[in-house]
């Protein structure tokens, strides 16, 4: 389902156009279609049919508590990465059994709230963190279930500030220690070892590193039950990759026939952990053209939203398809411009030349695949008017998050006693 289309010459989110919007809630504004997150769980969901799956969202590509919700009413569990996400999956409506603990530096307190949760697993990346674990549940008189993540040493082919597979990178136990690992959690009063866990990166586009990385996850998993370790779950992580100019994303089932295969034969409980897959192509972020200027011989379009609301062109180099809220007549003259934000920073441009009418002050445009990565990144830097958030399910739709005023964002900040009675 493609989330973001023209209708009658304007740009709509399933069946609402973008101005409607954007007029009333003002701009920049996120929007998101509750109908794409769910066709893209479902494609999954179907494609393992044959062998149910959980799909635990990644709370943290979007976690906005309408967006789990969407999900969970779907299906859909949650994968944590902070007591704070446990908190909002909780209070989105996701039951404790579908709720995963991930992360590599969670607290002592963390961990106390998520085993008073009743969480499903937490995935394990240390030996002082399955220390810490053991000790708290100990104190709770109960046992954490836990998986160990493994560093399978995979290179995911993505960018590098989103690859996670790969020795070099912070996350994982290292392969070669897991089973002495294992041995040890096994050994730990307060922990009961019941699955493996892996995840490579993000953003993944071929199918060869997520099948070489599920082979290795799937040898290593043997090897523990093979020493007596009753593990029963296997979950796969996420980075199932999406759409953002040219790639191909891996269909559903295609991804389904690899793993599979992998496990035919093999009692396990399936679990995955997307969290890009299901929200970026639902969501887009609408901003409106403050100036159009030219200056050094180039064309600049600049906007009400830069990388204080969507910070992954500066971060990740990323790339976002920028459309006008008016389509543009078949003919149309159209100039390559630099689309550039607000924010007092060189890197705050979304893209150079880009082909676009001559759009000016007032008009409005949409990024694309837009609803991963971007709201849950957003700063006050600058102090803008933050980006509303916007749910639109067929012809409904409904503010999810209010935009913040720039007063509103200080209203908590406090001149102390003794800068009070100083005059100014
Ligand atoms: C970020 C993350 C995910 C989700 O990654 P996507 O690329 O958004 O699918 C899943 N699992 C873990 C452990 C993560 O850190």
């Amino acid at each position: 389902m493609k989330a973001f289309t023209y209708r009658a010459g304007q740009l709509a989110c399933e069946t609402v156009p973008l101005a409607t919007i954007a007029a009333e809630v003002g701009s920049p504004c996120y929007v998101y279609s509750a109908g794409a997150m769910r066709a893209q769980l479902q494609a999954y969901q179907d494609a393992f049919a044959a062998r149910p799956a959980l799909f635990c969202y990644a709370v943290k590509a979007n976690s906005n508590i309408a967006v789990i919700r969407t999900l969970a009413a779907a299906g859909a569990g949650a994968d944590t990465v902070s007591g704070g996400e446990i908190e909002r999956a909780l209070a989105a409506g996701v039951p404790p059994q579908k709720i995963v603990f991930a992360g590599i530096a969670k607290s002592a307190e963390e961990i106390r709230f998520a085993l008073g949760s009743g969480i499903l697993q937490f995935n394990v990346e240390s030996v002082p963190e399955l220390l810490r674990i053991s000790a708290v549940a100990q104190e709770l008189g109960t046992t954490a279930p836990v998986a160990l993540r493994i560093n399978p040493d995979v290179d995911a082919a993505t960018h590098s500030k989103i690859s996670t597979g790969r020795k070099e990178d912070k996350f994982g136990i290292p392969y070669a220690d897991a089973p002495a690992l294992y041995g040890m959690a096994a050994s730990l009063p307060g922990i009961e070892p019941v699955g493996l866990h892996l995840h490579i990166g993000s953003q993944i586009t071929t199918i060869e590193p997520f099948a070489k990385a599920y082979r290795r996850g799937i040898d290593l998993f043997n090897e523990i039950r093979g020493a007596g370790i009753p593990l029963r779950r296997l979950d796969l992580g996420g980075g199932f990759g999406v759409r953002y100019r040219s790639e191909t994303p891996i269909p559903a089932a295609a991804f389904a026939a690899m793993v599979l295969e992998l496990v035919a034969g093999l009692d396990v409980q399936l679990v995955f952990e997307p969290g890009r897959a299901f929200v970026a192509e639902a969501g887009a972020l609408v901003s409106s053209v403050i100036y159009r200027k030219e200056s050094g011989g180039r064309r600049f379009l600049v906007l009400d939203a830069g990388m204080n609301v969507l910070i992954r062109p500066a971060l990740y180099d990323a790339y976002h398809e920028v459309l006008p809220l008016a389509e543009p007549e078949a003919d149309a003259h159209l100039e390559p411009m630099d689309v550039v934000g607000p924010i007092c920073e060189s890197s705050d441009i979304f893209g150079r030349d880009r082909y676009l009418p001559l759009l000016d002050s007032g008009d409005r445009v949409a990024f694309l695949s837009a609803g991963a990565y971007g709201a849950v990144m957003a700063s006050d830097y600058n102090s803008r008017w933050s980006a509303a958030e916007v749910l639109v399910d067929g012809d409904r739709w409904a503010v999810i998050k209010p935009g913040r005023a720039p007063g509103a964002q200080f209203a908590d900040e406090a001149i102390p006693p003794w800068l009070e009675a100083v005059r100014t």
